[in-house]
């Protein structure tokens, strides 16, 4: 009887002894866990509310793709699982948001909701004259109707398709200035929007300054992928333009994002806030177009702001004829209110820390899986490189559409192809222009979706990715529009 109960007792302890040693592992590992680990990404914001959206199957993709000619366009936003079509437009208002909706004064003509959005555009801006429109190539419409002659020359980096638009509707001409750099999607430079000064200076030499009424500086560039422009560059444009006695204008629809990356990549920054650095690149300019679509974190809305009177007072006879009222110019008072609170909040660095953060992260969880992308990420939207994910599809098949038709099916993913669909025709030959490259943009929505639909895409690119050999034939066209007809195609696939 002694003898067993001792056994059992040392049994006993050393059972004790091996729970004591175990916890103490597991101790000293938290504890290096403890000093270690760095917090991961998360959003700065929690949800308040929510709607629904339909997780399809296949099957009824399939279907569906077929009905829309093979053309992402003509979806129906419910066939849609997670929708990248744009990032204008398509974000969450927050609760203060909504609650300036309530507050909106609708009185025709000097509204306080018109009151509170000049003074916020005039504090983060610093220009003092104001002219609200209804959304960014509105505002356009209405400044160049005051500045744009027949015959002038607009030089800047990349112009976005609306701005080019209406230069050319105008009979004036864009010149891409942007650095070369820019169209090498694997040149890690951190300023990919930057303006290559002897670009610009050439433009400046070779015609007279009559004819060139002003550069335009587009933060960040939006056509070629959300790239930002330095502070450097910026002020070494008002420099040279100074030089050259030509005015300076900013199409800012993501000034605040731009701001971000000069904070995060440009020395000397880092210490300043958003709102002090978008006021010193403004500072740099005349005055500034905008979609406030983006960065003013509403669904609809875009202003003009200057710093010349005469200007202003030039405009806004074109204000009144093509939008509306100067106190209103196309937006409701609600609307003016929700656009004063959004700008104050995307100027806020935790914000743009959890907006950028999130297309970063999606950037590098791709970068894991091997997926070619344009390097580095771009404020609102990821680059795929179309030609690399699929070898296999021939260019005259339309690889870049291939591949957005091919996320689709697999995962209920809506991105943009930008590639031989989007060049269109030679206006001579009438053959297809294929361009250096083939993209699919998945341009991300602010404040809409969260971590997990992030590894949600990039596992659908992945699936894709793995299967590259199989894919081996793409689409044709069936029928096409004479111009933009990438909004309209009818496609089907290759036999
Ligand atoms: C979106 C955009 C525009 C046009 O604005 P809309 O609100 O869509 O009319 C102009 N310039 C840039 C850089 C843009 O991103």
């Amino acid at each position: 009887m002694h003898g067993r109960k001792n056994v059992s007792a040392i049994h006993v302890n050393k059972h004790v002894y091996n729970i004591i040693e175990y916890t103490f592992i597991i101790f000293v590992e938290n504890l290096k866990k403890n000093i270690s680990m760095k917090l991961p990404f998360a959003e700065t914001f929690r949800i308040k509310t929510v709607e629904q959206i339909y997780q399809s199957t296949r099957e009824e993709r399939e279907r569906w793709i077929e009905q829309a000619d093979y053309n992402l366009f003509n979806l129906k936003s419910s066939q849609v699982f997670i929708d990248l079509l744009t990032d204008s437009g398509t974000g969450s208002m927050s609760d203060k948001q909504w609650g300036e909706m309530m507050l909106g004064d609708e009185s025709y003509a000097g509204s306080s909701s018109f009151e509170k959005l000049k003074e916020t555009v005039q504090s983060i801006t610093g220009y003092e004259h104001f002219l609200p429109t209804h959304q960014g190539r509105a505002a356009e419409n209405v400044l160049f109707s005051a500045l744009i002659k027949k015959g002038d020359i607009i030089p800047g980096n990349s112009h976005f398709d609306t701005t080019k638009g209406h230069i050319e509707f105008r009979d004036a001409k864009a010149i891409d200035c942007t650095i070369d750099e820019a169209f090498d999607i694997d040149n890690l430079h951190p300023f990919k929007g930057n303006i290559d000064l002897e670009k610009l200076e050439e433009v400046y030499k070779t015609y007279p300054k009559e004819k060139i009424p002003f550069c335009l500086i587009t933060i960040t560039c939006n056509s070629s992928g959300g790239q930002p422009v330095s502070m450097e560059n910026i002020k070494a444009v008002r420099e040279l333009s100074n030089k050259y006695g030509i005015r300076v204008l900013f199409d800012a629809a993501r000034f605040a994002e731009n701001a971000y990356f000069v904070k995060i990549r440009e020395e000397g920054f880092a210490d300043q806030s958003i709102k002090e650095i978008a006021k010193e690149a403004f500072s740099y300019g005349d005055g500034m177009t905008i979609s406030a679509k983006k960065d003013g974190l509403v669904n609809m809305g875009g202003f003009i702001a200057l710093r010349e009177e005469e200007l202003w007072r030039k405009a806004m006879s074109f204000c009144i004829m093509y939008e509306g009222y100067v106190t209103y110019g196309g937006m409701s008072g609600r609307d003016m209110g929700a656009l004063a609170q959004g700008l104050k909040e995307s100027t806020e660095f935790d914000y743009l820390k959890t907006r950028i953060g999130q297309v970063e992260y999606l950037g590098e969880k791709l970068k894991e899986y091997g997926i070619p992308i344009q390097k580095p990420v771009g404020g609102h939207a990821i680059f795929v490189d179309a030609l690399a994910v699929l070898p296999n599809v021939p260019r005259e098949h339309y690889v870049a559409q291939t591949l957005a038709i091919e996320l689709y099916k697999e995962a209920g993913i809506r991105g943009v192809e930008i590639g031989t669909l989007l060049a269109d025709r030679d206006p001579e030959t009438r053959k297809d222009r294929f361009p250096k490259l083939e993209l699919l943009r998945l341009a991300m929505p602010r404040r809409t979706y969260t971590q997990n639909h992030m590894d949600y895409i990039a596992v659908g690119l992945k699936n894709l990715y793995d299967r590259r050999e199989e894919i081996t034939t793409g689409y044709e066209i069936s029928w096409e529009a004479d111009i933009l007809r990438h909004f309209t195609v009818k496609l089907k696939p290759v036999e």
